[in-house]
């Protein structure tokens, strides 16, 4: 069982899950836990054990077994350092991968969360079956990760794929969490749509979601606008990579009901002929695209580099 079976972790700003994983993506024993973000890299360190440890013992796993990680980046995935996550205290230029090495005797692997997040969809979810795709998720930020001619893109300190800061206005009045007006984030992400969808009268984005789905006509236009904003980034990324598929995840991707068919639209209206038809997904794996990804990059490591 321990070959084909890993502890992998997803630690995001305010919660972190673990689970076994096995190469199908079934995932096991989950646990979550607040992550300590406020207390420093140590205490996080500790929290991801102690729920990695609990997991083994009810598993009755004795074996010392590998885990897979990714976090909220920028993350050195080579080197296993933690560069200067801006949503937990103590991750700056921090030893990570070492630290947990350390606390739990096992061989650890980390990555960014968007790609990792992408291998998971692309080994088990919505990616499937391409050698081209891109997955976005589009939550409190937009993130993504790029498989390009058969392989996750790394880039320069692993660094690529952070698409929520395209730059897709010279001049708005929305401001990213970067400090830069015009990011693709700063114009679509949920929080942005969300503080739009307040302005406008609605409760939130689910209210717009369930209002649109009743055909009501505001929330129609609401989600037309909405669309424009998000097929503005993915033209960009067809442009760039000519995937075979891009993949929506995040928060936002449960209005894809009512977003799917008109950023399909938009997108085809404005790409340059032969990239029209591109298909444009909802991520197949829900929250866990992060934690099955994170198994991944230790069950297919050749894959995965
Ligand atoms: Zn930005």
């Amino acid at each position: 069982m321990a070959a084909d079976v890993v502890l992998a972790v997803d630690v995001g700003g305010t919660q972190t899950r673990a689970a076994l994983v096995d190469r199908e993506g079934h995932v096991m024993h989950r646990q979550s836990v607040r992550t300590p973000a406020d207390e420093g890299a140590d205490a996080v360190v500790s929290a991801i054990a102690q729920s990695c440890r609990s997991i083994l013992s009810e598993a009755g796993i004795t074996t010392a077994i590998p885990l897979g990680l990714c976090a909220p980046g920028p993350l050195d995935a080579k080197r296993g350092i933690a560069l200067s996550t801006p949503t937990i205290r103590g991750f700056t230029n921090f030893p990570l991968r070492q630290a947990l090495s350390d606390a739990l005797g096992v061989p650890v692997t980390i990555e960014n969360d968007g790609p990792c997040a992408a291998l998971g969809e692309w080994m088990c979810g919505a990616g499937r079956g391409t050698e081209n795709f891109v997955y976005v998720t589009i939550s409190t930020g937009i993130g993504g990760g790029v498989v390009s001619d058969g392989h996750l893109m790394r880039g320069r300190l692993g660094l690529a794929g952070h698409v929520g800061h395209m730059p897709l206005k010279t001049e708005s009045s929305a401001i990213c969490f970067c400090g830069k007006p015009g990011c693709w984030e700063a114009e679509a992400s949920g929080s942005a749509l969300q503080k739009k969808a307040l302005v406008a009268g609605f409760t939130g984005l689910p209210d717009v979601f369930a209002r649109a789905e009743g055909r009501e006509p505001k929330a129609l236009s609401f989600v037309a606008a909405a669309s424009d904003d998000i097929a503005l980034g993915v033209v960009a990324i067809i442009h760039l990579f000519s995937p075979e598929r891009v993949v929506i995840g995040g928060g936002v991707s449960n209005g894809f009901n009512v977003l799917g068919p008109l950023i399909r639209e938009r997108v085809d209206a404005r790409v340059l002929p032969p990239f029209r038809g591109t298909e444009i997904v909802r991520a197949g794996l829900g929250d866990d695209s992060g934690l099955i990804g994170a198994a991944q990059l230790v069950l297919h490591p050749h894959t995965a580099a």
